[in-house]
C-alpha cells in the first residue's frame, strides 16, 4: 500500500518534471520558430501586374491573352488567390495554405477596371490593387487611370481589395520625413474614406523604400509592404520588403513558361537570387 503511494507520489512527481521540461524547452522553440517563420520563404508567391491591355503599349502591359491564360493556369494547378486580409491574417498567424496566390496591380491604370476585373470575376479570383489618388481620374499618354466611379466599384467588389501606392508616386527614401509621413498617412487616409474599409497594405512606388519608410509604415498603422524585388533593407521584418514577380515583357518570349517556374520556386529561392532572377525592372 505504502510502495503502491509512493510508486503514485514519483510519478506524479515525473509527469511534473516532464511537463516542465516541456514548458521550458519547448516555448524558446515555438518563440524561435514564430520569429524564423516570417520569412520571405514562408509567404504565397505575390505576382506584380501593372496594366492588361488589348494591345501592350510598354514593358509592363500583360496582354488579356496572357493575363487569362495566366490565371487559367493557376486555377487548373489548384492555385487558390487571397485577398489581402487573408493575407495579412496568414503572415498573423504565421501558417498559409498550400498552393495560394496574391496577384497585386500597381498604379490603378483603366485596364484593371475593364479588362483585369472582369476576368477576375469570372473566375471568382482576388486582387489587391494598389492605387495613388493623385492619378484618379487622369490620364498618361496612353495610360488612363481608373475614374473614381470606377474605383468605388472595385473597392465595393467582396473580391477586390485596394492598397495605397502612396498619395503621388514619389521616391519614397528622397523626401523629407514630413513628406513621407504624408504621402503614406493621408493616401491611407484618403483611401479608408473612398473604399469605407481599412487599407493595411501599402506598395512602395519604384520599390524604393530604407528602414526609415518602414518605420514611417508601421507607424501609420500598415501591416504589410511590398516591394519589387529584394531592392532595399534585407534586415527588416519580412512582412515590409514582401518581394513580388513581375509580370510583363521582361519575360520575353517564354513567359508563360517562366511565369510557371517562378510560381513555383517563389519559396525556394534564396534573397540574393531574387534580384538575378527578376532582374533590374525599371
Ligand atoms: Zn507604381
Amino acid at each position: 500500500m505504502n510502495s503502491g503511494k509512493t510508486m503514485l507520489k514519483i510519478s506524479r512527481c515525473l509527469y511534473f518534471m516532464l511537463l516542465c521540461f516541456l514548458f521550458f524547452f519547448t516555448m524558446p522553440l515555438a518563440e524561435a520558430a514564430k520569429a524564423s517563420t516570417e520569412t520571405r520563404a514562408a509567404f504565397p508567391a505575390v505576382l506584380m501586374y501593372h496594366d492588361i491591355k488589348t494591345r501592350p503599349l510598354n514593358n509592363f502591359d500583360v496582354t488579356r491573352e496572357d493575363f487569362c491564360a495566366q490565371l487559367d493556369w493557376l486555377k487548373q494547378k489548384g492555385y487558390r488567390t487571397l485577398s489581402m486580409e487573408e493575407f495579412i491574417d496568414g503572415m498573423s498567424k504565421q501558417s498559409f495554405p498550400k498552393k495560394r496566390v496574391l496577384i497585386t496591380f500597381d498604379d490603378g491604370y483603366e485596364g484593371i477596371y475593364l479588362l483585369a476585373a472582369p476576368e477576375l470575376r469570372k473566375r471568382n479570383m482576388h486582387a489587391t490593387f494598389f492605387i495613388f489618388p493623385k492619378a484618379i481620374d487622369t490620364a498618361l499618354k496612353g495610360y488612363p487611370y481608373v475614374t473614381l466611379k470606377e474605383l468605388k466599384e472595385l473597392a465595393a467588389d467582396p473580391l477586390f481589395s485596394i492598397g495605397s501606392h502612396t498619395m503621388s508616386h514619389p521616391y519614397l527614401t528622397q523626401i523629407s520625413p514630413q513628406e513621407k509621413k504624408k504621402e503614406i498617412s493621408d493616401s491611407k487616409a484618403y483611401l479608408e474614406k473612398l473604399t469605407g474599409k481599412p487599407v493595411t497594405a501599402l506598395a512602395y512606388p519604384y520599390g524604393d523604400y530604407d528602414a526609415s519608410v518602414i518605420a514611417v509604415l508601421k507607424e501609420a498603422g500598415y501591416k504589410a509592404g511590398f516591394a519589387v524585388n529584394d531592392r532595399g533593407t534585407a534586415n527588416e521584418p519580412a512582412r515590409y520588403s514582401i518581394p513580388r514577380i513581375y509580370m510583363g515583357m521582361v519575360l520575353g518570349e517564354n513567359r508563360q513558361k517562366l511565369f510557371k517556374q517562378y510560381v513555383r520556386e517563389y519559396k525556394k529561392m534564396p534573397e540574393e537570387a531574387f534580384a538575378e532572377r527578376f532582374g533590374d525592372i525599371f
